[in-house]
């Protein structure tokens, strides 16, 4: 009942700014990134696939996915989805001679109470948009559901990096039916999710996918949260 009423209330403004009208309006529109960036974690968890993110997650950007994720606001997965091409397309244009595709794109599942009491799967949405708008761009990637949650993560908020690594071990895995599809010798994986933290969630959708000796590229995201890093000690003298 109450996010009917967010529904009701939220989708005659702009998610962002708030501003009466559409969902994202054009000077918020005209504020989203545009191009993808390499963003590395740190610390980066052990092996993990090249990640890139469309921006960085504060300001207009987090309200962004948080709109569309928490309060359903479906048209905001167009240009979640835009984002998250932009950061597909910068790990395929890095990828060498040889490492033609196919290509999938893998979203990170969200778990399922979560999906079920969303009544959405937002990754998979995003996903979705994404991967036409990388055809529309000459790059042929199809969205693959290869993983699946298998339920034993608890909620992440408020865990430090390595808890966050040790609580997630297992926690996903990839659907026996599913993976047929990805092991043509010269297939490609680019896992999706909406916001990369600590690089645990998207390394343990690697683990997952490797394990059944599949081959990922890389992480693209929509954005990553930017670490407030301690200042860097003076070097000794
Ligand atoms: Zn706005």
């Amino acid at each position: 009942m109450r996010d009917a009423w967010l529904d009701l209330l939220l989708g005659s403004s702009c998610g962002v700014c708030g501003l009466p009208g559409r969902v994202l309006c054009d000077l918020c529109e005209s504020r989203l990134p545009r191009a993808a960036r390499v963003a590395w974690p740190t610390p980066a968890p052990a092996g993990l696939a090249l990640p890139v993110a469309a921006g960085e997650y504060a300001g207009g950007l987090r309200e962004l996915v948080n709109a569309h994720k928490e309060h359903r606001q479906f048209s905001l997965a167009r240009p979640l989805g835009t984002m998250l091409a932009t950061s597909v397309r910068t790990i395929l244009d890095g990828l060498g001679e040889g490492e033609g595709g196919p290509f999938l794109l893998v979203p990170v599942p969200s778990r399922g109470p979560v999906v079920r009491a969303r009544g959405h799967d937002p990754m998979l949405r995003v996903s979705r948009q994404a991967a036409g708008v990388l055809r529309r761009w000459g790059h042929p990637v199809l969205v693959a559901r290869l993983l699946r949650s298998a339920g034993v993560a608890r909620d992440q908020s408020g865990l430090r990096a390595q808890e966050r690594s040790a609580n997630l071990a297992g926690s996903m895995r990839c659907a026996t039916r599913a993976r047929r599809r990805a092991r043509a010798p010269d297939t490609r994986l680019v896992i999706a999710d909406d916001v990369l933290t600590t690089g645990a969630t998207a390394r343990e959708a690697q683990r997952a996918l490797e394990d059944r000796g599949l081959h990922v590229v890389g992480i693209a995201t929509v954005a990553a949260t930017v670490k407030q890093l301690p200042a860097p000690r003076s070097p000794q003298h």
